[in-house]
């Protein structure tokens, strides 16, 4: 059950590529998709037709040619993404207003019709295919309370392929999860990494066969951790709202994310110049929606760190595939002489410790001096002392730790360092 060739088995139905799918043949079939998406958003998106008024796509020829096209960014949605729409109003099945946490910018607006939508919960039922299957259980603990969201498609999915998916929604008091869990005996869960960790702490007896983690960075820490307290096989799953929330899945060599190649194109470039880099460096995620209808984005920059694996998979599958998401350049923060700090790291520093539950941080400078002050949920008898202690010998700067309630999330914002500089007094 557990094999991954199975998306690639998908992708070959629906490239039309068959028995001739490889690396090579899927380049020259997103080339000539890549053409046909453009032409599609000039002929009916006024932002695309000035975009491209200057460039000839007849000479795009092979999928490197795509580095001479113009980038586009998360700005370009907020400020003119009206105009990137393709399709009449009548025929948009949703729109999703997403907010940046801890940003006073205006929210962007992403558009989907029932064919994009259809894309992605054929996606879900095939990438689930490949953990999960006929009568066993899942419980979705990602937000459900919105026909046509993230819960609502994946559980359209998993009921395609015979699965018996439980719409749980983001979890917001921990004890009703672990005990609905208990209910539920799941197979399989589906979640945020950080709650997913919390749960595990509330209910270590649990024995779920398969978790899946989704969101923007998943730490290695928390996936250690989980497959210690539960006994079960972890898988990460790449995506976000722009991308169709579906993007790339692992498989069971865990050696980066299979991505839905016949729907994405994914390029890595360098996040100061623009220009794309070769296989294996690290950079800028960007991706192009090869058949998205509403609302295309072509060459749209996400800002996650990460590359492109050209090497064959452990699992059998010659497409290229995502390496691990490193975090996000926006999360990096300089604290002079060339040492920086993100949520990222802290992550994998905090989350590792086998007595931490969940955490916030913010960062605080009085007059250069950085302060990082930590807010943790610590499990029953820990000592903060300890957890000090372990801080200080894996950060080189001033900490300041105290017990906290944790980080709570309704799922879609993504997660911050919190940064205050003031001249003043902490
Ligand atoms: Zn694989």
């Amino acid at each position: 059950m557990s094999d991954i060739k199975s998306i690639d088995k998908w992708i070959a139905e629906r490239t039309g590529l068959g028995e001739k799918l490889n690396q090579s043949n899927m380049e020259q079939y997103q080339t000539e998709k890549l053409r046909q998406i453009i032409g599609y958003a000039q002929e009916r998106s006024p932002f695309y037709r000035k975009l491209y008024e200057n460039i000839d796509i007849s000479s795009l020829n092979s999928i490197d040619d795509i580095g001479g096209l113009p980038l586009i960014g998360a700005e370009d949605i907020t400020r003119q993404g009206n105009q990137m729409v393709c399709l009449d109003q009548s025929q948009i099945k949703r729109i999703v207003t997403l907010t940046s946490s801890g940003s006073t910018s205006a929210p962007k607006r992403v558009f989907f019709s029932q064919d994009d939508l259809e894309l992605t919960v054929d996606f879900f039922a095939n990438g689930m295919a490949t953990m999960t299957g006929e009568d066993e259980r899942l419980m979705i603990c990602m937000p459900c309370d919105k026909p046509d969201g993230i819960g609502d498609l994946l559980a359209r999915g998993l009921e395609r392929i015979g699965a018996k998916p439980y719409r749980y929604g983001a979890i917001f008091d921990y004890d009703d999860a672990a005990a609905v869990m208990q209910q539920l005996a799941p197979d399989c869960l589906v979640g945020i990494p950080g709650q997913m960790l919390r749960l595990a702490s509330l209910a270590p007896q649990m024995r779920p066969a398969v978790v899946l983690l989704s969101a923007d960075f998943i730490p290695d820490a928390i996936s250690m951790r989980l497959a210690d307290i539960w006994h079960c096989e972890v898988y990460a799953h790449y995506g976000m709202t722009e991308s169709g929330l579906g993007g790339g899945v692992e498989c069971g060599a865990h050696s980066g994310y299979h991505l839905r190649h016949g729907d994405l194109l994914f390029e890595i470039i360098d996040p100061v110049t623009g220009k794309q880099k070769p296989d294996g460096q690290r950079g800028e995620v960007v991706f192009t929606t090869l058949n998205r209808q509403a609302m295309p984005l072509i060459r749209y920059r996400i800002g996650d760190i990460s590359r492109i694996i050209a090497n064959p998979c452990p699992c059998g599958s010659g497409l290229k595939r995502l390496g691990k998401i490193e975090g996000r350049y926006t999360n990096i923060i300089g604290l002079g002489e060339g040492k920086t700090i993100s949520i990222n790291q802290l992550d994998e520093i905090l989350y590792l410790h086998p007595e931490v539950m969940d955490y916030t941080a913010s960062l605080t400078s009085d007059k250069g001096e950085w302060t990082l002050l930590v807010e943790a949920l610590l499990v029953e008898g820990a000592l903060l002392t300890d957890i000090e202690r372990y801080l200080k010998d894996n950060l080189d700067m001033q900490i300041k730790l105290n017990c906290g309630g944790g980080f709570t999330t309704n799922g879609t914002i993504k997660r911050q360092l919190k940064l205050n500089i003031s001249e003043g007094k902490i």
